[in-house]
């Protein structure tokens, strides 16, 4: 129990005494005296049976032996009887005595008791309930911000799986934290803010526990669309207060989720702009700007929207690191699940990495899921341990269940996506001089579904024809992989279409680059990239010339996607080879595609 336990605890016990008290000394006015009359009083005096009496000028009292013998106490309401003191000598009463009026005080305390009680009870139900529970109902402009002293409950990146490269970004941000004055004296340039975007339940915010865990320091949450949900100008106080705690328990680590509901693009969406977030946005461009970067404070924010944020929040000295926490691929699932299954026993021939496989798109809170479930089922059959047929059973569950949002894939989609994708990658590794690829996946991102993801070996300043001719017959690569495997195409290639269309448009409008077309600038002055015919200004050139921009374009991307189909048909072994490990593992590096490619062609 901690000190807030014990301080409430010993509230109630106050509380519960001073009832007692009020109880008892109600219950002492109560008389078991017998109430007589006056006259009575007389009649026992007059018998000889009175033994004491006490008298106040409104109540006279005493007690008398009863008929039985008895000592009965009685009570009862004097007349003006000036002769009572000599009578009470004649009968030889020997303890009577005056009492003083205490009559107010009973009447005080039924009376006011009764106010008293009313407020003790309404401070310890109303006022403390208010109170503990949350702070905001008497103080709105107050941050609900929870903060979770990392020492206690120690999150760590042990907890955090499949995220390699997130972690390895946040390391930067654990080392400032844990020496601030280092950094301070080199000089160094920390950033701010750092923003996590990447899917639900893929764990950004444990990410960001664990980087208050690893460097040891307090953890500020709060979710960003707590800020807007009420009146105007609470969200901005509460931004202020937020940073306020934080910067007073320093170094800390704030974290604020669901950034898009404060940071959506201020001009995004429709009925334009919202005044409480933008308020509260401002707010936080105020205090991001506000803070000294050696204050070691790091915000952190977590978003599943970054396309909607508002460029101002993600300039430098702002957001200016951003972290993809990407869905994890089939190792990185096999990993969660190891973490997740340190707490429940498992049989010991359940093997996790057949889970995985079974489990493409499942984000970590999905997979923490599962391992849940399959715990709650097998101890509900008794079993000694988790058994597999416990996860197969726990899957379907989170499958169809309530929290999971994203759809899953089927499986015929998956090797659309491996061959689309391969596609793309053949291509590249075929056309001399073009960028290395990275790394290709299945694991979808974003809108992307898959994505190819090739790395210049060195930035370039200048681009040539065939580079951008390149380009264009990768782009269709992944269409004419579909084509090649399937005999049917998909929309998943629509981007792709899309890409290519408007590099061949620039290369005829822009870079001169048709020679039916010339050295003609087509382009609209004040428009950054043309867009194509529909848009451009009917005056700029003729009828004539956007036919021949239109052929020009068309033969481009036919050229292109002729290219690719015929690179794919010359080395089809290589591109089964390919999508087949792909959809099997998931993700391939570079030196992984080259070995399966050597593989395929000897
Ligand atoms: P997000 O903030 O990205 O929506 P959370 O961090 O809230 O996701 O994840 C919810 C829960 O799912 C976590 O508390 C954890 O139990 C589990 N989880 C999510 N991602 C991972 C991961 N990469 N490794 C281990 N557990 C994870
Ligand atoms: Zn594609």
């Amino acid at each position: 129990m901690d000190n807030k336990n014990l301080k409430q605890m010993a509230m109630w016990g106050f509380g519960l005494l001073m009832l007692l008290f009020l109880f008892n000394s109600v219950k002492s006015t109560v008389p078991l005296e017998k109430e007589i009359p006056y006259s009575e009083f007389k009649t026992h005096l007059r018998d000889g049976a009175i033994t004491e009496v006490r008298v106040r000028p409104d109540l006279l009292r005493g007690a008398y032996h009863d008929e039985k013998g008895g000592l009965q106490a009685f009570r009862t309401l004097p007349l003006n009887d000036p002769n009572l003191v000599t009578e009470l000598e004649g009968h030889k009463v020997s303890n009577f005595q005056g009492e003083p009026d205490r009559s107010w005080m009973s009447g005080l305390l039924l009376n006011v008791g009764g106010i008293l009680l009313f407020f003790v009870l309404w401070w310890f139900f109303v006022i403390r309930q208010v109170q503990v529970g949350g702070k905001q109902a008497l103080s709105f402009g107050r941050s609900k911000a929870k903060m979770v002293d990392e020492k206690k409950k120690k999150t760590t990146f042990a907890d955090v799986a499949g995220c390699d490269e997130s972690k390895e970004e946040l390391g930067e941000i654990v080392e400032f934290l844990k020496h601030p004055e280092k950094f301070q004296k080199l000089g160094g340039k920390m950033p701010r803010g750092v923003l996590l975007f990447g899917s639900p339940g893929t764990g950004k915010t444990l990410l960001a526990r664990a980087v208050a865990g690893e460097a040891g320091v307090p953890f500020f949450s709060a979710s960003a669309s707590e800020f807007v949900e009420m009146f105007v100008g609470v969200g901005a106080s509460r931004v202020r207060d937020l940073f306020e705690q934080a910067k007073k328990a320093a170094p800390a680590v704030i974290f604020i989720d669901e950034l898009d509901a404060v940071g959506r693009h201020r001009f995004a969406g429709v009925g334009g702009g919202h005044d409480e977030r933008e308020q509260t946005l401002n707010q936080l461009l105020v205090e991001l700007d506000g803070f000294e970067q050696n204050q070691g404070i790091i915000l952190i924010a977590a978003t599943n929207r970054p396309d909607v944020i508002d460029p101002a929040l993600l300039r430098p000295g702002r957001f200016d690191r951003q972290i993809r926490v990407p869905l994890p691929d089939l190792r990185g699932r096999e990993d969660i699940l190891k973490v997740h299954a340190r707490i429940v026993k498992m049989s010991p021939d359940v093997d996790l990495a057949v889970v995985a496989r079974r489990t493409p798109g499942f984000a970590g809170a999905d997979l923490a899921n599962v391992i849940n479930e399959a715990a709650l089922l097998a101890s509900r059959k008794d079993k000694e341990g988790v058994e597999l047929s416990d996860l197969e059973e726990a899957i379907e569950r989170v499958i169809s269940g309530p929290q999971r949002k994203v759809k899953l894939m089927s499986e015929k989609e998956r090797k659309i996506i491996a061959y689309h994708e391969s596609g793309h990658t053949l291509v590249a590794k075929l056309l001399p001089g073009s960028d290395p690829v990275h790394k290709v996946s299945i694991i979808s991102r974003g809108m992307a579904l898959g994505y190819t993801l090739q790395l210049p070996i060195d930035d370039k300043y200048l681009t040539s024809r065939v580079d951008i001719l390149n380009r264009l017959a990768i782009l269709f690569g992944g269409r004419a992989a579909e084509e090649a495997a399937f005999n049917e195409v998909w929309t998943g290639a629509s981007d792709d279409i899309s890409k290519a269309t408007a590099y061949a448009t620039r290369m005829v409008t822009e870079f001169g680059m048709s020679d039916k077309v010339g050295p003609l600038s087509l382009r609209k002055p004040d428009q950054e990239v043309f867009l194509g015919r529909g848009i451009s200004d009917q005056n700029m050139y003729s009828e004539r010339t956007a036919q021949l921009v239109d052929e020009e374009v068309k033969r481009l991307v036919t050229e292109a996607q002729a290219k690719a189909r015929e690179l794919l048909a010359a080395d089809r072994k290589a591109l089964d080879a390919l999508a087949a490990k792909l959809l099997d593992r998931e993700v391939l590096n570079g030196e992984e595609i080259d070995a399966i490619l050597r593989d395929a062609r000897a």
